[in-house]
């Protein structure tokens, strides 16, 4: 039987980590740090991630900032206030909340943010020093993963990893931390052709996939560690890509839906706002 990591006992402490260290950067740099939250649009999931970021800024101190703009705003008009923001020496995070609407191309409002203040990690820029392994912001999922996978001591040198999804927020970021740590990495998407065979070989899964409980138990090896980054919502609950109940009984270790990964992305997030607080105020 699994046991549970406790994704939102373990960012709880690191938010408290956090809100201890804002008094001391305030003093020395005579400033609070600041996030500005942009929200285009009404998506109802998208409103709730963005209040529990706010909500988690104010519990630590942080000051925070939600921009809700009309769905109807230009490309044009949103990347000029991106620019205002980079701009802006009280602003030491912006966030634009994804998705956007389709007639906003996603990837040039991101260009835009300005790298020091990229406290989701995005920019092309944080994504080349991710790969290089250079000073840059971790995406906040995937920072929160290895956060989550340090907490239980898993030693991932020589271990076979496979994550499941390759999107550039989750799959393929998570796929070179690990690596990092010299994991023997391997990605699965949809036209991979045997995942239960590849599940069955991994001794760590990442399941990033959108699917509600598509990983089952009987496609986990024995003693694997299991970390379920889904959020499906099926019949108002929220329900992961692991299949939890028959996981459980094969995994080492195991992330739950909600109270798992998700917790921890918010935890990075602000952890990243300090980072970057202190990147911009110390130059
Ligand atoms: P994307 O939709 O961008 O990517 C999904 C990936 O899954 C794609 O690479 C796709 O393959 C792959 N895939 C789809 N179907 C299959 C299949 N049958 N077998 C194997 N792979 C498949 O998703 P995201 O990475 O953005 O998100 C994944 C999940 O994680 C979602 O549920 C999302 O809500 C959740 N999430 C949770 C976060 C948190 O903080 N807890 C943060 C971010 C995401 P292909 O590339 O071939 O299409």
């Amino acid at each position: 039987m699994a046991t549970v990591i406790d994704g939102k006992a373990l960012s709880k402490e690191i938010r408290a980590q956090v809100k201890d260290q804002v008094p001391a950067l305030e003093k020395k740099y005579g400033k609070t740090p600041h996030l500005v939250v942009v929200l285009v649009g009404e998506d109802p999931a998208s409103q709730s991630y963005v209040r529990a970021k706010e909500r988690a800024c104010e519990r630590a101190g942080i000051r925070s900032t939600k921009l809700t703009k009309d769905p109807s705003i230009s490309e044009e008009e949103l990347i000029n206030l991106v620019k205002s923001l980079n701009e802006d020496p009280d602003v030491h995070g912006i966030l634009v909340q994804l998705p956007l609407p389709d007639h906003i191309d996603a990837n040039k409002v991101i260009d835009t943010i300005e790298q020091k203040k990229d406290v989701d990690g995005f920019h092309p820029l944080n994504i080349a020093a991710l790969q290089i392994g250079t000073p840059g912001v971790l995406p906040a999922t995937p920072k929160g993963i290895m956060t989550m996978l340090e907490s239980i001591n898993v030693d991932l040198q020589g271990k076979k990893a496979l994550i499941v999804g390759r999107s550039n927020i989750v799959g393929k970021p998570i796929a070179q931390l690990l690596l990092r740590k010299h994991a023997t990495v391997t990605i699965a998407h949809s036209r991979t052709k045997d995942l239960k065979k590849e599940c069955l070989d991994a001794d760590v899964i990442i399941a990033a996939v959108g699917r509600a409980k598509m990983i089952t138990g009987d496609m986990i090896k024995e003693g694997a560690v299991v970390i379920d980054v889904g959020v499906n919502r099926v019949d108002g609950k929220l329900i992961g890509d692991v299949d939890f109940e028959s996981a459980k009984e094969k995994a080492s270790f195991i992330t739950p839906v909600p109270g798992g990964v998700g917790p921890m992305t918010i935890a990075s997030l602000l952890q990243n706002t300090l980072e970057c607080f202190e990147v911009l105020e110390s130059k």
